[in-house]
């Protein structure tokens, strides 16, 4: 499938249609032929980063959403890892302390925004207010629902002031998300991955989706765009992130800095 298509087939806009999705879409590859596609892709994004941190002009935020068990560490793990990590900063969010609930929702957010010439990947994200928040009721209706403004609002700002967002929703399906689970019940080397909690909230999977679905829905914008990316197979995945990326890395565009006009490079000899 042609990129363009790719990510206009992936990315939001209006009712994200979540239900009629494939979570296992593989986009015509085979495994090896999207092994090395993403392989190729990664060459490009290895320098498109390396350009982004010596330019320092714009930074990029990569939002990831999802259930449990649809991959979003091992898509931190599949994409990052040929990145240069000093120009990498990943941002977990999991339950607020009690200092973060003492202050509004995206102040703890804000204090991770990426720096000019990062990349920042939130694993989880201020979505969770909007998420978790309301499947479990612990914000009142009245108080959930404005958030949306708010989050199109500061994802505003953060684009008027020179970051560039991508938002990703890992959209696995309520079976793979069990076959997993299994895996991480029976496999020694897994079970720490595994929580209680986590059949709690597969329990209220419907719930889940139509938060999701609203989510998507209200705060995809032509500056802070969703893309749903099928996750049940993990090597179609990456390439979907991985063009994902490369996109949003190409309209920043990023350049190596002029370098110091006074020397003479081809005078100089270092002894
Ligand atoms: P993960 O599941 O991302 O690998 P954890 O096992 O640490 O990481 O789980 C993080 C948990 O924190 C999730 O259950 C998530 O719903 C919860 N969480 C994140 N943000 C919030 C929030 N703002 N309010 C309540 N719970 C949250």
């Amino acid at each position: 499938m042609a990129k363009k298509d790719l990510l206009d087939e992936l990315r939001v806009d209006g009712d994200p249609d979540l239900s009629e999705r494939d979570t296992a879409d593989t986009f015509g590859w085979e495994r090896e032929e999207a092994e090395a596609l993403f392989a190729e892709e990664m060459v490009e994004l290895v320098e498109l980063q390396k350009k982004l941190f010596a330019d320092k002009s714009a930074s990029l935020l990569v939002v990831l959403q999802a259930m449990d068990a649809a991959g979003k560490d091992s898509t931190i793990r599949a994409v990052m890892s040929g990145l240069n990590p000093a120009g990498v900063d990943v941002q977990p969010f999991g339950v607020p302390t009690e200092e973060e609930r003492g202050h509004d929702y995206l102040w703890r957010i804000h204090a991770h925004a990426p720096e000019d010439g990062y990349i920042t990947v939130f694993n989880r994200s201020h979505y969770e207010d909007v998420l978790v928040v309301r499947v479990k009721g612990f914000a009142p209706e009245k108080v959930w629902k404005k958030r949306y403004d708010h989050i199109r609002h500061f994802e505003q700002m953060l684009v008027d002031e020179g970051t560039h967002i991508v938002k990703i929703f890992l959209n696995v399906s309520k079976d793979k998300q069990k076959e997993r689970f299994e895996e991480r019940l029976e496999r020694p080397d897994k079970r720490w991955k595994f929580r209680l909690g986590d059949l709690d909230d597969r329990a209220l999977w419907d719930d889940y989706m139509q938060a999701y679905a609203d989510a998507l829905e209200k705060t995809s914008t032509d500056d802070a765009p969703w893309y749903v990316v099928p996750a049940d197979k993990k090597w179609a995945r990456n390439v979907c992130i991985a063009r994902i990326l490369r996109h949003h890395l190409e309209k920043i565009d990023p350049e190596y800095p002029e370098p110091d006009s006074d020397v003479d490079f081809d005078a100089i000899t270092v002894d």
